[in-house]
């Protein structure tokens, strides 16, 4: 009874919410959570109302990305207000509520879950265009919450490097996604060769193409490649967006944007 109470109060919540897009990866370091982050900042910036929800329980790192680092959500009757950064997207992470970011999280299945499905009944998102869900990588509990909570989801976006055994996981994802029959918005190839700072030439880290040929084999979009750039790297270790600076991972990550929003 309990669930399906709760169950009701995530419809209600997620209904003043047009657009939910959860992020997916197999394998962590991708730059998952680079491309939530900066997918929100671009979508502010276009003038959408954005909301990120961190559902990465053991890692939260979208306090740290987006800078609102030592800052706690008011809770109130009306639920648990969301953290809002200086440009005004709307946050929520496990990460807000632990002491230190020394705190390890060691919870088990069932705890996640509980606390992810708690961020969709009791945080006070308000009316959203949309909210963005960053989760860990692979396909496990906080994953299969988000996907079989949360009603009318838009879609997944899967994002993966270039090399083989990112690939091989992301498959795992498209299964996944597929399974629970949400839509596939499409694949992110990040970390897509290197422009070398001093030469200029282009290096190919971790190959190149992979993403791609994933997108093939499985008939889903293929979204874009992002370069690795160190920019890009500096900016988000200051909590910064790189879609606000001007870099070549920035660049290539607009042109990604303006094909996944219509
Ligand atoms: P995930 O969420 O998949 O674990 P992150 O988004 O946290 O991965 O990225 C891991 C690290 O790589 C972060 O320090 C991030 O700033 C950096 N990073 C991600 N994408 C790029 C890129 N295109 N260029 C440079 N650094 C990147």
């Amino acid at each position: 009874k309990l669930i399906a109470q709760q169950d009701a109060k995530i419809r209600e919540n997620m209904s003043k919410i047009k657009h939910k897009i959860v992020i997916l990866s197999g394998k962590g370091g991708v730059g998952k959570s680079t491309v939530t982050v900066n997918l929100a900042a671009v979508l502010n910036l276009m003038g959408k109302k954005v909301g990120v929800l961190d559902a990465d329980i053991h890692g939260p790192n979208i306090p740290k990305m987006l800078g609102v680092e030592n800052v706690q959500p008011m809770v109130g009757p009306g639920g648990i207000f969301p953290v809002t950064t200086k440009e005004g997207i709307k946050t929520m992470s496990i990460g807000y509520l632990l002491p230190d970011d020394k705190t390890p999280v060691i919870w088990r299945g069932p705890k996640v879950s509980g606390a992810i499905r708690q961020f969709l009944a009791d945080v006070a998102w308000g009316e959203l265009d949309y909210l963005l869900i960053d989760t860990p990588p692979g396909t496990g509990d906080e994953q299969l919450t988000i996907m079989q909570s949360i009603p009318d989801i838009d879609g997944a976006i899967i994002v993966t490097t270039p090399e083989e055994v990112s690939v091989l996981d992301v498959k795992k994802s498209i299964t996944m996604a597929k399974m629970l029959n949400i839509p596939i918005i499409g694949i992110i190839e990040n970390m897509s060769g290197f422009v070398c700072p001093h030469c200029n030439k282009v290096v190919d880290v971790f190959g190149r193409g992979g993403g791609e040929k994933a997108a093939k084999e499985f008939g889903v979009e293929f979204l874009g490649r992002i370069p690795l750039d160190i920019k890009a790297r500096e900016a988000s270790d200051k909590g910064i967006p790189m879609v606000l600076l001007d870099c070549k991972a920035s660049e290539e990550f607009k042109k990604i944007v303006e094909r996944i929003v219509e």
